[in-house]
């Protein structure tokens, strides 16, 4: 058992704004010092006792200029080194929005330094695993989002979501010794690094998808990525499971914003009732002696519940923004760091027997000391006696009772199942039945039931054979316990299975981003193939709804591409890509010269040391052989060279692989982002549109005027508005429908439908073309009335 309080670290977001004032001291090995100075001025309006030093400790704190390799080196690695070693490990990242904490735990968007702790560590399980071949390593992977006290599969592959509350609902479940099991959240194994990180990728994705202003879910609500690792030794019974749980919690902002009334540095209180009860959670751990912890009070507290204040070790990484006006917030932020660093985990090797392996083990053992019994007594047995020796025994124990001297023994021999029948027949017999009838029945069902007329065997033999068979009964016993665990585990299994019977169906190998330019290209319709179930299925899945987009949509949609803030991102990644791409099959080359290489200088070497060999001989000269040849050990040089070269490059191009698996799906991701982005703001110019239009049909405009143009995105306004409109349709010049030159003038105007404008949508389409249609008919008529 390992008793540990909670680590915990600081990490100080960049800014280049107006910065509070503040010191960092980190002392050398474990502890360091964050303080905060409030002017005097400041304190006046903010903090009620004057006070203008706040000191804060930590761990570590980690300033402004930190990046990723450090925070995943300091921080993560110790964690998942225990997480290997078989405890369980948490690491929670709290802070208020904005903070960092997405950054920190799973990375920024931009730049594959910028990667964060989960693909990090993933890449450091998976080497290890590679690296330690003597133990077999079994991962799964589950990623739950919470949100509003319920839980979401985020892992999800089979729902057409867009919205958070089409995931599945998990269920939080408790059972007799308050275990907590989690129904409905999806544990997806991963092989390899790939798989999990296309995982990462899927849950992200969902979690973007299911995000709406409305619920904003990735500030209020809370994500734990979480890694469940079953490692063994091959051969061995035991087995060690572990979860590393990765937790980027909901943002940790007050109600109160400004320092009003001096009360905000005590009293303000969470926007996020989660958060409210952890802190709950997190004082009453924080207090010795409390014996009531609440964790039921709430779903993120239940599920962390190991992870605070129990069989785990827990590293917590307080973020915080130092610019003026965050400065309220870092305060709160250092003060629940202050009482989670009190609170004492005791993390505990997560052993088990598998009883499946252990059954297999002791039938094993059975069946040698059987062999070895069969070996000391110089007969086999069958597991029941023979009718013969049951007859035999029946008379020796007639005569043994008939006798009534009192220095009669009844001589069985060293063989269990004749003793063990002989005691069920007495036992009969003194129940009443005194006709000896032991029903042979009864007896042969007892395993080890014997008889036997065999010649006392030497007494150390005897003890020996005793010894044994004491062993094989307990064996006997042992697995009898053992296959009726299994069963019942077997039923826990099944029970599962179903309920996960339809999620659990996941392929292997995920829909991989075209990466080149066409990332960010509509996919063409292909709208009959069945639901994707792959982990980038809801992402491939979005796309397709995408593909639905009308023509002129779909052009809007490329414009609006350019314009999106993302969009120098997304060019720099996808040229890094090309770059990255260019790189590794140059590596590739690299690596494939140099092996050809290294085998025509073997070659060399081989041909030239033939040569010597036979010059050698025929010289009748031994000395040549052995001489140092330079030629020979030229060309040694060479291919030593070669070999550098060769395992420099297989590195590199490793690590370039990494890399480029994580740019594509960076690119995925921001291709679902614009996706996304599009159709929330075609949605508002649309609704936009309808809401001027709404406004025209009350002062008597037309209406069934035209798809939304916006100003604030000038490209889509130039693509919308460019295929002219007939002038006379323009808002202004058609201000009023009802007056009667304006009647004319329409009436005048050829109508012809090949000058009107269409979205490409059939629909709409055919919707436009009847209302010209028909406000034609009804201008003509009019025009006919007023000749
Ligand atoms: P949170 O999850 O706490 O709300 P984010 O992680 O989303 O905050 O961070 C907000 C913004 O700040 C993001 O654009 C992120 O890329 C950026 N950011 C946060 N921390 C850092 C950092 N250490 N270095 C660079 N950028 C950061
Ligand atoms: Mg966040």
């Amino acid at each position: 058992m390992v008793k540990q309080t909670i680590q915990v670290y600081a990490r100080i977001k960049p800014t280049k704004k107006n910065t509070a004032v503040y010191s960092v001291n980190n002392e050398p090995q474990t502890s360091a010092a964050l303080e905060f100075v409030v002017p005097k001025d400041m304190a006046d309006g903010f903090v009620n006792n004057k006070r203008e030093c706040f000191s804060f400790r930590f761990q570590k704190v980690f300033d402004q200029t930190t990046n990723q390799e450090e925070i995943f080196e300091h921080i993560a690695k110790p964690v998942a080194d225990s997480v290997l070693a078989g405890y369980n490990g948490t690491i929670f990242a709290y802070g208020q929005t904005g903070s960092g904490k997405t950054f920190t735990i799973t990375g920024g968007a931009e730049r594959y330094s910028d990667r964060g702790i989960i693909p990090r560590t993933l890449s450091y399980l998976y080497e290890h695993f590679i690296q330690d071949s003597s133990t077999v390593y079994r991962t799964h992977i589950s990623y739950l989002e919470i949100y509003n006290e319920m839980g979401y599969d985020l892992l999800d592959s089979r729902h057409e979501a867009s919205r958070l509350e089409d995931l599945p609902k998990v269920i939080i479940m408790e059972d007799t010794d308050q275990n907590i099991h989690l129904r409905n959240l999806s544990l997806q194994q991963s092989a390899n690094e790939e798989e999990a990180l296309n995982l990462l990728f899927l849950g992200d994705t969902n979690r973007m998808i299911a995000e709406t202003p409305m619920n904003q879910a990735s500030t209020r609500s809370h994500c734990i990525f979480t890694v469940h690792l079953c490692r063994r030794e091959p051969g061995s019974a035991t087995l060690r499971r572990s979860k590393l749980h990765l937790v980027d919690l909901a943002g940790s902002d007050r109600v109160s914003k400004t320092g009003l009334n001096g009360q905000l540095l005590t009293e303000a209180k969470y926007i996020n009732l989660s958060l409210h009860y952890l802190e709950q959670v997190i004082i009453a751990l924080s207090e010795r002696n409390r014996c009531h912890i609440p964790y039921r009070n709430s779903m993120l507290t239940s599920v962390l519940r190991d992870s605070l204040g129990g069989n785990c070790k827990t590293t917590m990484i307080a973020t915080m923004a130092v610019d003026k006006r965050n400065l309220d917030e870092s305060i709160s932020t250092c003060r629940f760091a202050q009482r989670v660093a009190i609170i004492k985990n005791e993390a505990i090797l997560n052993e088990e027997l598998d009883p499946a392996l252990l059954i297999a083990r002791l039938k094993q053992e059975v069946q040698s000391l059987k062999e070895e019994l069969t070996m000391l007594t110089g007969e086999e047995r069958d597991e029941q006696l023979t009718m013969e020796e049951i007859k035999k025994l029946e008379e020796s124990v007639k005569a043994f009772l008939d006798d009534p001297g009192p220095d009669v023994t009844l001589t069985l021999g060293p063989d269990m199942r004749k003793i063990q029948y002989c005691f069920c027949l007495l036992k009969t017999m003194i129940l009443g039945n005194r006709s000896g009838n032991c029903s042979n029945h009864d007896i042969q069902q007892s395993p080890a039931a014997i008889t036997g007329e065999k010649d006392t065997q030497e007494h150390h033999c005897t003890e020996e054979v005793n010894k044994l068979k004491e062993l094989l009964e307990q064996r006997d016993n042992e697995i009898s316990i053992l296959v009726k665990i299994l069963k019942k585990e077997k039923k826990k299994a099944s029970d599962a299975t179903t309920q996960l019977a339809s999620i659990s169906n996941v392929q292997k190998n995920v829909a991989k981003s075209d990466a080149g330019l066409s990332a960010v290209q509509l996919p063409q319709a292909e709208n009959n193939e069945p639901t994707s179930t792959g982990p980038g299925g809801r992402a491939v899945q979005y796309m397709k709804r995408g593909a639905q987009l009308s023509v002129g949509k779909q052009e809007a949609f490329e414009t609006f591409i350019k314009d999106h803030e993302d969009h120098h991102i997304i060019e720099d990644n996808k040229s890094l890509l090309k770059q990255r791409s260019t790189e590794a099959r140059q590596l590739g080359e690299q690596l494939h010269d140099a092996k050809q290489k290294i085998n025509e200088f073997k070659k060399q070497l081989e041909v030239r040391r033939r040569q010597r060999a036979a010059s050698g001989v025929i010289a009748n000269h031994k000395d040549i052989v052995e001489e140092v040849d330079p030629v020979e050990e030229n060309l040694r040089e060479h291919i030593e060279q070669e070999k550098k070269i060769y395992e420099i490059s297989a590195c590199h191009l490793k690590a370039l692989r990494t890399e480029i698996e994580h740019l594509q799906l960076f690119l995925e991701r921001a291709k679902v982002k614009l996706h996304k982005d599009f159709e929330k703001w075609w949605n508002e110019e649309a609704s936009n549109a309808q809401s001027k239009n709404e406004a025209r049909g009350r002062t008597g405009a037309p209406c069934g005027t035209l798809p939304p143009s916006s100003h604030s995105t000038p490209g889509f306004e130039t693509l919308i508005t460019k295929p002219a409109w007939p002038n006379m349709m323009r808002e202004e010049q058609v201000s009023d429908f009802t007056s009667s030159s304006e009647l004319r003038a329409l009436s005048k105007s050829s109508l012809s439908t090949s000058s009107i404008p269409l979205t490409g949508d059939r629909q709409a389409d055919a919707d436009i073309l009847a209302f010209i249609r028909a406000r034609q008919n009804l201008l003509s008529r009019a025009g006919a009335l007023q000749k």
